[in-house]
């Protein structure tokens, strides 16, 4: 499909079921454009339009916007969110009241507080008429499923693609019902989760459609990569059949709860009970084990070492107690350490 049969399968669908009476739509002029489109950045079309409607009455022009006091904007967006938004409306209406004209190219625009190129690309077409693409969140998952382009859209490459294909897709006639047409397919055909296809003027050509991976596209944002701690935990047994336990701190990580002893290093284990006078009888290294936390990766070695010094020579650290294997069952412990100390256990009652 072509750049032009593209926009008349769009306008022709516009013209059929796209929206024509939302508020911005009326009486239109760049104010009320730039004013929608900052409402209508991350929030849905319905939410925006009591609070359009209560800012146009209030504020009727940019002029009564830029000198009203901050507090009365604040308080007219409650509930809207992201209130940076209207702190940066209030500082653009007062630059461009200032200059008493409305800017009209993209430089200018992409230059004032809270326009982004996306919006001002919207501000554009819809207000003065002007070829602009535009790459909002609705108009990338279309693109995205329309040509099938994988890989997530907040990558600079999948951005600049993205771009591309709007802006060869951007027609130059009737470009502010195109750009309404786009925002509006987006948010009710082409919907995130549940794609209205059979309805879709582009439903034929859709390569998304075709190779079905719709519900693939566009990609998500790829999981974090975690970083990895490492650290050696210190299974300490003694001739009583006993395992040295440590309280963590209240705070942080498994807080509070009973933990084996850190190290980080197996040396640092085996110098920390030589310097505690610690008879060593048996040491020995298991496999490294991994725990996932949300924000990064543990790799613990559980190193075991048997000592048959008398037990009272490691009692003065501080929360630091011996537990019999029975004991051990009845308290919090950390899942991947009540895991080993089940495995250690079970493996001496074998013994
Ligand atoms: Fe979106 Fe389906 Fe239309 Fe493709 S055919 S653009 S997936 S609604």
């Amino acid at each position: 499909m072509n750049s032009s049969v593209f926009q008349q399968r769009i306008l022709a669908w516009f013209d059929q079921q796209g929206r024509k009476d939302l508020p911005w739509q009326q009486d239109i002029t760049p104010y009320r454009v730039w004013l929608s489109e900052i409402m209508l950045q991350q929030t849905q079309v319905a939410t925006v339009i009591p609070y359009f409607n209560a800012f146009v009455e209030n504020f009727p022009t940019l002029e009564c916007l830029a000198q009203a006091p901050i507090d009365e904007v604040l308080y007219l967006w409650s509930g809207l969110g992201y209130y940076a938004r209207a702190r940066n409306l209030h500082k653009t209406a007062q630059i461009i009241a200032e200059r008493r004209r409305f800017p009209d190219t993209l430089d200018e625009l992409v230059a004032l507080p809270g326009i982004g190129v996306s919006t001002a690309g919207a501000i554009l077409s819809i207000a003065f008429g002007k070829s602009h693409p535009i790459l909002d969140g609705n108009v990338k998952r279309v693109l995205s499923r329309f040509k099938a382009v994988s890989g997530w859209p907040g990558n600079s490459e999948v951005n600049r693609e993205l771009w591309a294909i709007s802006a060869q897709l951007t027609p130059v006639d009737r470009v502010a019902d195109y750009t309404q047409a786009m925002m509006d397919l987006g948010a009710t055909i082409c919907t995130r989760s549940k794609p209205l296809c059979e309805n879709c003027p582009l439903e034929n050509h859709c390569l998304a459609r075709i190779t079905r991976t719709v519900f693939l596209l566009p990609t998500p944002k790829p999981a974090k990569l975690l970083p990895v701690k490492q650290l050696v935990l210190l299974l300490l047994g003694n001739n009583l059949n006993q395992i040295l336990l440590e309280k963590r701190p209240p705070a942080g990580i498994w807080g509070g709860l009973w933990s084996l002893p850190e190290f980080d290093s197996i040396e640092s284990a085996l110098n920390w009970c030589l310097t505690k006078n610690l008879r060593i009888v048996d040491s020995q290294a298991l496999a490294t084990r991994r725990h996932t936390f949300s924000h990064y990766h543990l790799d613990y070695t559980p190193v075991i070492i048997q000592t048959n010094t008398p037990i009272n020579s490691v009692m003065e650290i501080n929360q630091t107690v011996w537990y019999k294997a029975e004991q051990i069952k009845t308290l919090g412990l950390a899942a991947p350490v009540k895991l080993l100390l089940q495995q250690y256990t079970c493996e001496n009652e074998n013994d």
